[in-house]
């Protein structure tokens, strides 16, 4: 099994939260993140957690080579977790430039230094956003894929030239996870989603407005083919993303070249179902107002988890209500991010602002 795990966005959401779950499972961690979209505190909480230190964490870009050669040069990496890129839907079709640069060009610095450095095991970042509008759910990986916004693009591209290398190098082995939609926080309330800015992405926004930070949530659409006409997802709680990559790490031996899983629950979960089911958990009635339907999105996304299931005997194991009660024990204790530390012990409880 690898021992060294480097992971690239590992301050991020799901990279902090698997950071987390390869130190409790024996690995030491390698961290790479320029904290564009993530908090240097994180790494610190991530510590906490786990009861042991990162074994180095550094402020770098994944396009700056030199950067990675140089951590690539301090520590025995045996394999890469490569989260590090935008993940915006509608700030994508925005600044495409930059999620072209970040997330492909990031993705090609990355290989051609594992390459230089003779490291050959990565687990990749996907989306099933690949998959756009043009499958029937549930979603397995022989659905065809065709992608509606610029991050989609990016992502698949990124698989495209993995398979590339990986036909062209033989002892290369890729696990790429296409996610479905990550949400909630790990139980401690320690570790959560702190996204820069107005939410992009529904659980956070949600969130927002039952702490009270924003007055309402905008519901992009409730005209989709589907049973209340809002859009419908496939939320997957983050320790189950994070279980996931600790998983796959341990799968990577078991073949060379690329192979594609889904990490979903093969549950959908439309935008009013969540609203409802988070308003139940906080006791904070979430007021909306149904707007236009958001540019790039499509009706339905829900997977088909049964591949992984089969390969590794793995599933997950939480539920809407756990992603919902664990995100908001993050929202409550961080009203404003990881800029608000959360309490002490003795502290403030429920209902009080730590922040004052
Ligand atoms: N959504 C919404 N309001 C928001 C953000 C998202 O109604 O402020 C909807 C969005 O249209 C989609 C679902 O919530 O149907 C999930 O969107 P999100 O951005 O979280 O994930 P995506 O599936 O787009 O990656």
């Amino acid at each position: 099994m690898p021992e060294t795990v480097l992971v690239t966005g590992g301050a991020g959401f799901i990279g902090s939260h698997t950071c987390v779950e390869l130190l409790g499972h024996g690995h030491d961690v390698v961290v790479v993140d320029n904290h564009v979209n993530s908090s240097p505190e994180a790494l610190d909480r991530i510590a906490k957690i786990a009861g042991r230190p990162l074994a180095g964490a550094y402020r770098a870009d994944v396009r700056d080579r030199k950067a990675l050669r140089e951590v690539f040069s301090s520590h025995p990496v045996d394999a890469v977790i490569h989260f590090a890129a935008h993940k915006a839907v509608g700030e994508s079709a925005a600044r495409p430039v930059e999620y072209y640069d970040t997330n492909v060009a990031g993705t090609c610095a990355l290989l051609a230094v594992m390459h230089e450095q003779r490291v050959h095991r990565l687990v990749f970042s996907s989306s099933c956003s690949v998959y756009g509008d043009a499958g029937t759910v549930p979603l397995t990986e022989r659905s065809p894929v065709a992608p509606t916004n610029p991050y989609a693009r990016t992502k698949l591209m990124c698989e495209r030239i993995l398979e590339d290398v990986c036909d062209h190098l033989p002892q290369l082995k890729v696990l790429a996870l296409r996610y479905f939609n990550p949400v909630g926080a790990h139980p401690s309330g320690l570790l959560g989603e702190d996204p820069r800015g107005v939410p992009g992405n529904l659980m956070p926004y949600v969130a927002q407005v039952a702490v009270g930070r924003r007055a309402q949530l905008s519901v992009f659409g409730d005209d989709y083919p589907t049973p209340d006409g809002t859009g419908v997802r496939d939320y997957i709680h983050v320790m189950d993303v994070a279980e996931g990559h600790r998983v796959a790490v341990g799968h990577l031996d078991d073949r060379t070249g690329m192979r594609v899983f889904n990490l979903g629950t093969g549950t959908g979960t439309s935008v009013l179902q969540l609203v409802a089911a988070f308003g139940e958990v906080s006791g904070r009635p979430v007021p909306y107002r149904v707007a236009g339907r958001r540019a790039g999105d499509v009706a339905e996304l829900v997977a088909d988890p049964s591949a992984v299931a089969a390969a590794w005997d793995w599933a997950t194991t939480r539920d809407l209500t756990a992603m919902c009660r664990d995100a908001w024990r993050f929202q409550e204790l961080h009203p404003d991010g990881y800029s608000c530390r959360p309490p002490r012990a003795g502290g403030p409880t429920t209902g009080e602002s730590p922040c004052g």
